[in-house]
């Protein structure tokens, strides 16, 4: 059994402490060749002291470092992401960054013909059309971590891609899933940040509660999986322990079931194509005594058809929507904007920003921008 080489972009953070607890549980299979984080330069140290860690990047060029211990160098910057995810040697490269910091690494770990779990889904998203062709030419594998993703890879493993005919993503409905309309508009950051069954950073549990993620996650699965849009449903499953389902031209259907811990689509994706052990606990079946399914309701989720639609448009659209949303949840959390104003930025933002082509996955961060700049404009006009 050879080691496997890792490096994590985004070691301090949700997916990436739990991809550390993977590796801690299981010492023998992986050795981790590089780390990086956004900020917090104390956490990455101390990682980088426990599994001895030589090449490690704090990304956000400005933020406090401590002095480099002996031993170890210390990169700053998206070029010092970079060198983590492609100038180390790994075999494999988890990205899972916040937002669109994870996107220039991920393409130098793509055009390396790297393999790269993916948790961070912004890159697909924004840039899937061209990054699925790049890592056509370069033979990278690009491995889902998102537990929907995870799931519909596991269920599709062996079939043949023609006798499928829907992909079913299944969604928590994040923590106002009854919350009826008229009290969307006094829901707290606090109250949004309650996510019923998973725990995860803010960003992810505040598009959760828009259903937003889950239009991110049809846009990453038609990108995947190679499946047209009209082809992916969304089903809403409170319990969250069947994390998607594949149906085939016969009717049957596949479904992937386990905790909702993100521990066990990381160990799948570090160890494929073997099994090991994630450290999740197993689910007792017994003792569930329902599992419930039921559709969205888009009237009070409107961002989940809003996302559909613009990874339906393609070219620019996506970007856009991805840094409108940004804008808006950093507005709600500092409580500047209400729960549903979330949506109207996001979908005002869409009409104002022209329609471009992508040509270019340089071109990407730009039209984040674009999208991120034109909400918070929106959202000052409406305040005056
Ligand atoms: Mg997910």
């Amino acid at each position: 059994m050879s080691t496997i080489k890792v490096a994590i972009l985004g070691s301090t953070g949700s997916v990436g402490t739990q991809t550390l607890d993977v590796i801690r549980s299981d010492p023998d299979r992986y050795e981790v060749v590089g780390l990086a984080c956004g900020s917090d330069a104390d956490g990455l140290l101390k990682q980088a002291d426990e599994f001895n860690v030589r090449t490690v990047c704090v990304g956000i060029h400005n933020a406090a470092t401590p002095p480099e211990p002996n031993g170890i160098t210390l990169l700053r910057g998206p070029e010092g992401m970079c060198e983590v995810a492609a100038g180390t040697g790994a075999d494999i490269v988890v990205v899972a960054t916040v937002g669109d910091a994870g996107f220039a690494p991920t393409v130098a770990a793509v055009e390396d013909g790297k393999s790269v779990a993916l948790a961070s889904k912004e890159m697909l998203v924004m840039g899937g059309s061209l990054i699925t062709e790049l890592a056509k030419s370069s033979g990278a594998n690009i491995l889902p971590v998102d537990s929907e993703h995870n799931a519909l890879w596991q269920c599709l493993r062996g079939e043949s891609p023609s006798e499928v005919s829907r992909l079913i993503l299944t969604a928590s409905g994040g923590p106002f899933r009854e919350t009826p309309a008229e009290r969307l508009e006094s829901m707290t950051p606090e109250d949004a940040l309650k996510h019923p069954t998973w725990n995860m950073g803010a960003k992810i549990t505040i598009d959760s509660a828009t259903l937003m993620n889950k239009g991110l996650e049809v846009i990453e699965a038609h990108w995947l999986f190679d499946i047209p849009y009209e082809s992916i449903d969304v089903l809403i499953h409170p319990e969250s322990i069947v994390h998607s389902m594949v149906e085939f031209v016969d009717g049957s259907i596949k479904a992937q079931l386990g905790s909702p811990d993100m521990r066990l689509p990381i160990a799948y994706a570090l160890s494929y194509p073997e099994r090991r052990p994630s450290g999740a606990r197993h689910v007792d079946l017994a003792s569930l005594s329902n599992l419930h399914f039921s559709a969205p309701d888009h009237g009070r989720f409107p961002l989940l058809n809003t996302a559909i639609e613009a990874g339906r448009r393609g070219g620019n659209a996506p970007a856009v929507l991805c840094g409108a949303d940004d804008a808006a949840l950093k507005l709600f959390l500092a409580g500047k904007i209400t729960f549903p104003v979330i949506a109207d930025l996001v979908i005002e933002t869409l009409q104002e920003v022209e329609h471009e082509e992508l040509h270019d996955l340089e071109a990407v961060p730009g039209f984040h921008r674009a999208g991120f700049e034109t909400a918070m404009s929106l959202a000052a006009i409406r305040s005056e």
